[in-house]
């Protein structure tokens, strides 16, 4: 039996724990939590990232406030942007969406944001912390699949876990939480060099895929019983009203029986995702206020 790991109706419970703590804390006479995101350019995917990002705020309870600017904007204005939100103390998480435009400098912006706001978790800061498993903002997508697996019960202790891909917001961070004391995997990470990359896969227990490439993960990849964790989101043309269809990095009806436990696209670690930047904003407002 497989089980699907739902995380659109997990994320919805989770926001509501979200929204009652953010109605208790306001009943008390505390301001609401405060998220600022500034978007850069007319992508359309970071659009409706914003856009579904400034409706969880509304849902929870929480201010948000989006710096839509143009595409043509200079370094220096984003980053005097940057610092006038570092200092206001009614704010408590700054993002940025990402990608910016390539005059931009990402680096730079991701460093100028000030880490004791850096509700994405990208700060070297942030991932330093990340790395020593000190307390810090884990970036929203890893956070969000760690509180999957804890929450369905799937036992990560010494079991082989390969993740596949390596980027500073999802593959990364990821290897290190589930190598981490608390999860106790034991890890591979696979990348673009990786020669057959099914030859590692295939014998893991948990695979985690972020690659960004449509039906990358084949069940001839995966090994029977395995839990299978699709970060990918790759828009695909089709016709239809948007255009396109999502489409995760695992061949979803060809894998699903095989494995014990698997993520949908969608409904799988995206809305896990956007449950990570609620938390932790909450936790940088608690923080702030000293609640
Ligand atoms: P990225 O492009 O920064 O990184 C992709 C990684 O995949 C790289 O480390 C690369 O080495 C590896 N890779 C590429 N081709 C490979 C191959 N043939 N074999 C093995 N590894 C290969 O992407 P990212 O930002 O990590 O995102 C990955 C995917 O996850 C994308 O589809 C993105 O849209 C999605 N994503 C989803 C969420 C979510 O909330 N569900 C959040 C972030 C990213």
């Amino acid at each position: 039996m497989t089980t699907i790991l739902d995380g659109k109706t997990l994320a919805l419970k989770l926001r509501g724990q979200i929204k009652e703590k953010v109605d208790k804390f306001k009943s008390e006479g505390h301001r609401a939590p405060h998220l600022a995101a500034i978007l850069v350019g007319e992508d359309g995917a970071s659009k409706t990232y914003v856009a579904s990002k400034e409706r969880d705020c509304d849902f929870v309870g929480f201010k948000s406030s989006v710096h839509k600017l143009p595409a043509d904007t200079s370094e220096e204005d984003l980053l005097n942007l940057i610092s006038s939100i570092n200092n206001d103390e009614d704010i408590d998480g700054l993002i940025v969406q990402l990608p910016v435009p390539k005059h931009i400098n990402a680096t730079k912006v991701t460093e100028a944001i000030n880490y004791e706001i850096d509700v994405d978790g990208f700060h070297t800061i942030s991932v330093g912390k990340l790395t020593k498993n000190e307390d810090t903002f884990i970036s929203a997508t890893p956070f969000g699949v760690i509180m999957m697996l804890e929450d369905y019960g799937i036992e990560t202790k010494g079991k082989s876990c390969v993740v596949v891909g390596r980027s500073n917001i999802v593959g990364r961070p990821m290897s290190i939480l589930m190598s981490q004391g608390g999860r106790d995997a034991t890890v591979t990470v696979c990348h673009r060099y990786t020669p057959n990359v099914g030859e590692f896969t295939k014998n893991a227990d948990i695979v985690i895929v972020a690659v960004g490439i449509p039906d990358f993960l084949k069940v001839d990849m995966v090994k029977e019983g395995a839990v299978i964790v699709d970060v990918g989101i790759t828009r695909v043309d089709a016709d239809n009203k948007r255009g396109y269809v999502l489409k995760g990095d695992v061949d979803y009806e060809n894998v699903k029986d095989k494995t014990s436990a698997i993520t949908p696209v969608p409904g799988g670690v995206g809305p896990m995702t956007r449950y990570g930047l609620l938390f932790n904003t909450l936790k940088s407002y608690k923080k702030k206020l000293n609640l």
